[in-house]
């Protein structure tokens, strides 16, 4: 399932879970609000929703898989 859930009140549209996904699984819309778009390709590594200043990000784990970072 993966990224379950973006919560539009709680955003602050930083842009910041866009940028941090691995997989480029989310997109920005017109107003900069993040908007899932390719699910498919979602790990539930829980970067986007740990990183998250606004806690409006919810991640299912059920195809967790931990990230590969380069640090
Ligand atoms: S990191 Fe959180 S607050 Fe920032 S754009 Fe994404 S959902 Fe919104
Ligand atoms: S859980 Fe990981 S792969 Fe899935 S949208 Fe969030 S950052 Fe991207």
């Amino acid at each position: 399932m993966g990224v379950r859930h973006i919560d539009k009140k709680k955003c602050l549209r930083c842009g910041l879970c866009v940028t941090i996904c691995p997989q480029d699984v989310l997109r920005r819309d017109d107003k900069k609000y993040p908007v899932i778009t390719y699910l498919q390709d979602c790990q539930s590594c829980f970067l986007c929703e740990k990183y998250c200043p606004a806690q409006a990000i919810t991640v299912s784990a059920d195809r967790e898989r931990r990230p590969v970072l380069p640090w």
